[in-house]
């Protein structure tokens, strides 16, 4: 029986692939493989790093690292499958998980084994866990923008709206890096197949990246986003145009977006009207997962029992799932409220 925030439904829609993989099964592998890690990887403490280059370059080194473990289909399968057993202990009704699968490819034999073996355990996952656990296939901007045409071409071949299915395209890695009007292409392909564009921005950078990515990729959701509460007129708009929040606390914390949790502007954000979806980003590396940011927004930020309701159900409303499961697990975070 889940207690607490944990029996409260809620989707979790910013979660990395590698990010999701458990500590202790890092350390398991680096065992099996005599792989050394980096110290700070075998540290108890999160991650934090400023938000400049440098430090982008440290959490970027320490992602790549434990990359480095993932190299059999095995593997790929145990960190899926994990994912949704850690997210249906939090009472996520629904996982949509972003991967990359031009790391994993040489090692499964090409891109598109590799994503086929994350699709199929997530299906897999899905029927066992409970959680419905669809994929986005996300681009990085530090590759060319033709490989991220490749990745949505490769995508669109399998969009869908539910589990082991790919419901969005994204782009993730350093904000500073690529210009984002030369990935505009590769959208075009995902959403031609319709899926979704759900894009990082308003992370590293502010509301002129924002801009550039709004205009240029069509978002339906924003990872981060955050920083569009340094304009309040574009967050108004993006608010009219119904692009939903992805946002993580902890995460922006330790990539010192903001000093401390009650910096990150959630309030700012609940207030506007934005449909806003906590998500974890590399529980991995931040040591800190999905529940433990809506524990963030109550306790930082103050947000009542119906605010976080509120927070569930812009969720399930944010989420690319079908409207019946979306009807279903709205009615869930009502009986949730009427118990509290
Ligand atoms: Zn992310």
């Amino acid at each position: 029986m889940k207690k607490g925030l944990a029996s409260l439904p809620k989707t979790h829609l910013h979660l990395h692939f590698t990010g999701a993989m458990r500590p202790e099964t890092m350390r398991a592998l680096a065992l099996e493989q005599g792989t050394r890690l980096p110290a700070h990887l075998l540290e108890q403490d999160p991650l934090t790093v400023p938000a400049d280059a440098r430090g982008w370059f440290r959490f970027q080194r320490s992602y790549d690292a434990a990359r480095t473990l993932v190299r059999s289909e095995t593997v790929m399968r145990r960190i899926v499958r994990e994912a949704a057993e850690d997210d249906a202990a939090e009472g996520s009704v629904r996982l949509e998980m972003q991967v990359d699968p031009t790391s994993y490819a040489p090692w499964v034999g090409g891109l598109t084994p590799a994503l086929e073996i994350i699709l199929d355990e997530a299906k897999e996952a899905s029927k066992a866990t409970g959680v419905e656990v669809a994929v986005i296939v996300a681009a990085s901007r530090t590759r060319h923008p033709l490989d991220a045409r490749t990745l949505a071409r490769l995508a669109a071949q399998y969009a869908g709206d539910g589990p082991g299915e790919v419901v969005g395209f994204g782009l993730s890695n350093d904000e500073r890096v690529g210009e984002t009007s030369e990935f505009s292409a590769a959208f075009r392909i995902a959403k031609q197949a319709g899926l979704a564009a759900v894009p990082h921005g308003g992370e590293l950078l502010g509301p002129d990246s924002i801009r550039q990515v709004v205009g240029h990729l069509g978002p339906k959701r924003l990872g981060h986003g955050v920083r569009v509460s340094e304009d309040p007129v574009l967050l108004q708009r993006l608010v009219e145009e119904d692009i939903a929040f992805e946002v993580c606390p902890t995460s922006n914390v330790s990539l010192g977006v903001y000093p401390s949790r009650s910096d990150v502007p959630l309030r700012t954000l609940l207030d506007s009207g934005a449909t806003i979806a906590l998500g974890a980003d590399d529980p991995l590396l931040f040591h800190s997962r999905l529940v433990d940011q809506y524990q963030i927004a109550k306790n930082d930020h103050g947000f009542t029992t119906q605010e976080l309701a509120v927070l569930a159900r812009g969720s399930i409303d944010a989420s690319l799932a079908s409207e019946s499961k979306k009807r279903l697990w709205r009615a869930g975070v009502e009986e949730w409220l009427a118990k509290q």
